[in-house]
């Protein structure tokens, strides 16, 4: 029998080349096979990669702007020239389809092109003459070693939410890649090491909630960014700054659509069947909630039939397919039960993918796209995350109700209204209590120059991840008060600095 394949940390800029003491399944999701071993990470592997971007740090973050830039930009074109091996790997691990995989790894670059900025980004501010012959100058510098903590549903772009910053602003950095899809992070590892990036300032170390427990204990990790569910975010962000860490964590969402009446129908269905089934659902800013207002419901409900009628779901190889399998069949067993749970809470099922069947991949993690009508606030299927190709439609009287659902929901992450309005989108925009909007666009994520994060329990701490607030959580503040002594200007003064104002 062919020995399954094993994929390791990367460390110090090499493969680990130990025996791991625990390892985990990677699965072609298509197939449900077992494609390869993926190590699990100790405490001491911890350590070591640790200790190898700590010993990195001295020289990196002494490297000048211009050099750190020209490595991004290499990075970049590296990216760029493997974009499709990188997308191959995303659908082979994820089970996303092609195109959707090219999509991420094009949006993960957005943020390397950022972080090709960084010589402007990092530009302090300088205010001469404050006092007589003294300059006052505020500059940004690297907190240190820095960790990421990933999920399984962007295994390219969110890791590049985080590292191209971190790094480009002088920072070392470990990440702890999600287990199910573990292979782009060593891929981007190499294309790192390619492009010029000194040994042990990217390391990679793969496995679960141990490795993650010891970064976030660790004393010499300065900062935490993860992204992940919301119990796993919490956790992660009360762990890691319980022991004194800066920490953005992103956590899981349900993500509304409101639908008004007056909004354009075709536009509205072919954004509700994009969004909540692209990815097969599996993405944190997918739409998972149609709210429908008045007449908006039976219109929207017919034209989301007939396009669903046409999604062709299969193999991520499969050019044609346009929605992929779930990630695992954990994943699979969950949206299963609860659609039982939906049906149970007696909301009604208009569309049921349970019978869906890929020709020639019967044991790939394969359902098709589901859709629950008349369903309220109190089922399950509204208040959780179902992470899949799950969508709930609850319809509401006037716009307001629509409102004030989305704002008691507890995730705030993205939302988006759909209607020719300007008026009625204005206020929604304005009284709306989450991270991103769209107007009539169905997946508002900014792009990578403005910051990316959610409200309420969708994020724990105080910055959001990439664009100007990713440079803030990757570098801390100083702020330089300078005199150059001035023969004229001497003689002791015991009073307070009043910087020359009077009184
Ligand atoms: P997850 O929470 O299971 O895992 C995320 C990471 O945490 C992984 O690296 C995993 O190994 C680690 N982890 C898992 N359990 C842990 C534990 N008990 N202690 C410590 N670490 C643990 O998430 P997932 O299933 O990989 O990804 C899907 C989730 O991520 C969804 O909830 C989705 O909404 C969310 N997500 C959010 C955003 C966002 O921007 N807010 C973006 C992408 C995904």
């Amino acid at each position: 029998m062919e020995a399954v394949k094993l994929i390791t940390h990367r460390i110090g800029g090499k493969a680990w080349d130990g025996v791991p003491s625990r390892m985990g399944d990677v699965y072609d999701p298509a197939t449900g096979e077992i494609t390869a071993q993926v190590a699990y990470a100790d405490g001491e592997v911890v350590d070591q990669a640790v200790a190898a971007a700590k010993e990195a740090l001295a020289s990196w973050r002494e490297t000048s702007l211009t050099a750190r830039t020209q490595i991004m930009f290499a990075f970049r074109e590296l990216v760029e020239r493997h974009r499709e091996d990188l997308a191959r790997i995303l659908s082979s691990e994820h089970g996303k389809v092609f195109s959707d995989a090219m999509g991420e790894v094009r949006r993960g670059l957005d943020v390397v092109e950022f972080a090709c900025g960084i010589p402007h980004l990092l530009k302090g501010e300088f205010s001469e003459h404050v006092s007589a012959g003294v300059n006052t100058y505020s500059i940004r510098q690297p907190v240190g070693v820095v960790a990421g903590i990933t999920p399984f549903n962007f295994p390219a772009m969110v890791p590049m939410w985080m590292y191209p910053i971190a790094i480009a602003c002088g920072n070392t950095f470990v990440l702890k890649p999600s287990e199910k899809d573990p292979s782009a992070s060593n891929l981007s590892a190499e294309l790192l090491a390619e492009a010029g990036l000194p040994d042990g300032v990217f390391n990679v170390v793969h496995g679960d909630k141990v490795a993650v427990d010891r970064l976030l204990t660790h004393p010499d990790v300065a900062a935490i960014s993860s992204v992940g569910s919301t119990p796993v975010a919490r956790y992660i962000y009360e762990t890691a700054a319980a022991h004194g860490k800066r920490v953005q964590a992103l956590g899981g969402a349900k993500n509304h659509m409101v639908v008004l009446p007056d909004a354009d129908m075709d536009l509205a269905a072919d954004s509700v069947v994009s969004s909540a089934y692209g990815s097969t659902g599996q993405r944190c800013m997918a739409i998972s909630a149609v709210v429908a207002v008045g007449a908006a419901g039976d219109a929207l409900l017919n034209k989301v039939r007939e396009r669903l009628a046409a999604v062709k779901v299969g193999p991520g190889t499969d050019p044609s397919a346009e929605m992929g399998p779930l990630v695992t069949g954990q994943a699979r067993e969950k949206c299963l039960s609860y659609l039982e749970q939906g049906l149970r809470e007696g909301a009604s099922l208009e569309i049921d993918g349970r019978e869906l069947k890929v020709e020639g991949h019967e044991n790939g993690f394969f359902l098709g796209p589901c859709l629950f009508d008349h369903v309220t606030p109190s089922m399950s299927i509204y208040t959780d995350e179902i992470f899949g190709p799950v969508l709930v439609m609850v319809r509401v009287d006037r716009t307001d109700d629509a409102i004030d659902l989305v704002n008691e929901n507890r995730y705030g992450n993205g939302t988006a209204v759909f209607t020719n309005d300007g008026g009625a989108a204005t206020k929604f925009q304005h009284e709306v209590d989450v991270g991103m909007v769209g107007i009539n666009v169905p997946i508002p994520v900014p792009m990578a120059f403005f910051s990316f994060g959610g409200w309420k329990q969708s994020l724990f701490g105080d910055t959001h991840i990439h664009g100007p607030e990713g440079v803030a959580f990757y570098t801390r503040g100083k702020v330089v008060t300078s005199r150059w002594p001035d023969p004229s200007a001497r003689g002791v003064d015991l009073g307070f600095p009043t910087q020359g104002r009077r009184g």
